[in-house]
């Protein structure tokens, strides 16, 4: 049996957290800046080496590509991310990056012929930070997002997503649409604490539960905090401060499986001597169950329309991503679950809370994901940690379906 080189898979590991390191520990390598520049040139000289066929799509997805016996039959794909959240951490995406990469290496050395080709995909903007949605590119691939909308996604800076690939110098000209592909596995940290608490290493995701994000902009009127009695204010973020709570207190309300979130806030004009007239906050709502969800958002937007106008305050809403919840291909799963337990590594079948570029492919392609422990179960901050070995295992694993998977005709 074949094992991917865990020394490597670490150095590599540990030279992609330098590009973008933080004084916390962790990596901040927001889409497309320098630094993602960087971790993509990193990348594909790795690529070359092994000799993979390196393409860019017009979303600048990578795509390192090895042949096949037969390069008429649909490839097998691995890959995941390379860009980061602000002060995220060593592991989120890019595990999946150097583990496919390390798959590809090990095939390489050893001069493995598999009867399909494999790809290493890199997907743009998959955190959704800098510009959003997030799994943007994947989503464009998958066909479910418009390219020249991508294009149009601005940051805080007013800089467009279509511009930035430009100036980093990866908008490809491959156009940016599905090819089929026989099969796909993601190798990914959990970000969860479930694999810890139950003591396994290798974790099968179910599916991935339904994202949808809503923008919601209030305005009150601005005054002197002084000279304004309490009384007649029109205070955009109490306002706001009363929604975020009923957001908070939703899921227990209602009582599914469903979390809901405010993440980010802007308040104007943000002085302390100035009451605030206009407020924009995000609200992330997840469950397993899409309609649910969609209820959940119709019970808020009822009780925000009612604090906006106790306030005096206009209220705006907006619906700015919807993803349905993904069920992966439950044959791949079977084969993870399988090939975990050749190598005598506990394993657990899991539902997972977080979106991943998985998502979108599983829509036009038999998809599954390979999860290993996280930590304290944290993520999208900088101690985010993965031992080393459960990230060998990890690889392992996705190994053994890579060269299952590749041969199968
Ligand atoms: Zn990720």
């Amino acid at each position: 049996m074949l094992n991917i080189n865990g020394k490597r898979l670490r150095q590599s590991l540990e030279i992609m957290a330098e590009i973008g390191a933080t004084p916390g520990g962790g990596v901040q390598r927001l889409s497309l800046t320098d630094e993602d520049k960087a971790a993509r040139e990193q990348i594909i000289s790795w690529m070359r080496e092994v000799e993979l066929d390196v393409k860019v799509d017009e979303m600048g997805n990578i795509f390192g590509i090895r042949n096949g016996r037969n390069n008429d039959l649909s490839p097998v794909m691995t890959g995941s991310h390379c860009d980061t959240q602000p002060k995220g951490g060593r592991f989120d995406g890019i595990l999946g990056v150097i583990g496919g990469l390390e798959v590809l290496r090990i095939l390489h050395e050893n001069n493995i012929e598999t009867q399909r080709p494999v790809i290493l995909a890199v997907w743009t903007n998959e955190e959704g930070f800098r510009f959003s949605p997030a799994m943007v590119s994947s989503g464009v691939w998958a066909g479910k997002l418009e390219l020249e909308w991508a294009y149009r996604r601005t940051d805080l800076t007013g800089a467009k997503l279509g511009d930035e690939l430009e100036r980093i110098g990866y908008k490809g000209d491959m156009p940016a649409v599905s090819r089929p592909i026989y099969a796909h596995y993601e190798l990914h940290i959990e970000q969860g604490p479930i694999l810890e608490k139950e003591n396994k290493t290798i974790g099968v995701p179910k599916g991935v539960l339904c994202l949808h994000w809503y923008d919601v902009y209030i305005e009150g009127e601005a005054n002197q905090v002084g000279p304004t009695p309490m009384a007649g204010r029109h205070d955009a973020l109490c306002a706001a401060s009363e929604m975020i709570l009923k957001v908070n207190e939703l899921p227990s309300k209602m009582g599914g499986n469903m979390v809901a979130t405010v993440g980010e806030i802007h308040n104007m004009p943000n002085s302390r001597n100035i009451i605030p007239d206009k407020v924009h906050f995000t609200v992330d709502i997840r469950s397993w169950d899409d309609v649910f969800a969609l209820k959940a958002w119709e019970n808020l937007r009822g009780s925000f329309i009612n604090i906006a106008d106790a306030r005096g305050c206009q209220l705006k809403t907006e619906i700015s991503w919807r993803v349905e919840h993904a069920l992966f291909n439950q044959e791949l799963a079977r084969k993870i679950l399988e090939k975990a337990g050749k190598r005598n590594y506990s394993s657990l079948y899991m539902v997972s809370g977080a979106g991943h570029d998985a998502s979108y492919i599983n829509q036009v392609a038999p998809t599954s994901m390979i999860f290993v422990p996280s930590i304290g179960g944290r993520s999208h901050v900088e101690v985010e940690d993965t031992k080393w070995e459960d990230c060998e295992a990890g690889a392992n694993v996705l190994l053994d379906c890579i060269i299952d998977s590749s041969m199968e005709i």
